[in-house]
């Protein structure tokens, strides 16, 4: 009966993670760098999420424990006559009936687990970090801070790129090229090192495996086991 409530009272929540192919190299609707633009494949997408945190409410006043996740929501109540979840950038927040008992209410949250973890995680915090002004010189130092990591990479993952591109794009943090280039950009030089390897790993692995199937991550995985947080960590810093 309260389950009437839409299984997705926020549809903006749904929208943009859906259209990103993958973190490491967001789509930027040219497509045209060779990295491919499709669904994103990640088969331990899932994985991801454990360790990271999820938006607690500002205005929290209960909690509650979803798919290993502790939560910390607001409650609501109001003369409305049906529950409702909205999920946004500050987290959860239920809207209850009054004089609901809390274990329909605890039911309910648990009906609607896996969706409530999945927009927390979709609005998990972002930082946007004050990027510093490229300067040439500050490029400079970016490209020799990224080549080492590529040089340290390459051989791990027995490629060896043709050439390296820094990128200033607002939308990707890198792509690579069936030409055998690859891009990176220059902001990895200034997010923590353990991130940057991940898309440096990430776009290497793209001139074994052009795709993001899953021989595309498990030779990731071989070079990065911990990729699928690293890549969950790096979703969080804004690029713009
Ligand atoms: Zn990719």
């Amino acid at each position: 009966m309260r389950d009437a409530v839409p299984p997705e009272p926020s549809g903006r929540a749904a929208g943009a993670a859906d259209r990103r192919p993958c973190m490491a190299f967001a789509a930027d609707g040219r497509g045209g760098d060779g990295c491919p633009r499709h669904a994103d494949a990640n088969p331990s997408g899932g994985a991801a999420s454990h360790g990271v945190g999820l938006p607690r409410h500002p205005r929290a006043s209960q909690s509650i424990e979803l798919g290993g996740h502790i939560i910390a929501f607001e409650l609501r109540r109001s003369a409305r006559r049906s529950l409702a979840l909205h999920v946004g950038p500050q987290g959860l927040s239920v809207r209850a009936p009054h004089g609901l008992p809390w274990p329909e209410i605890e039911a309910f949250l648990h009906r609607k687990a896996a969706w409530i973890v999945r927009h927390l995680q979709r609005h998990g915090q972002r930082v946007a970090p004050a990027w510093p002004e490229p300067t040439p010189a500050l490029l400079a130092q970016a490209r020799v801070v990224l080549a080492a990591r590529v040089a340290h990479f390459a051989p791990l993952l027995g490629v060896q790129p043709r050439a390296l591109r820094l990128s200033s794009a607002r939308t990707r943090w890198g792509s690579a090229s069936s030409r055998g280039t690859i891009a990176l950009n220059w902001r990895l030089a200034f997010v923590p090192a353990p991130l940057a390897d991940y898309v440096v790993v990430h776009e290497l692995a793209h001139l074994r495996e052009m795709h993001h199937g899953p021989a595309f991550w498990a030779l990731v995985a071989q070079v990065l086991p911990d990729y699928a947080e690293r890549r969950a960590a790096l979703r969080r810093i804004a690029l713009v």
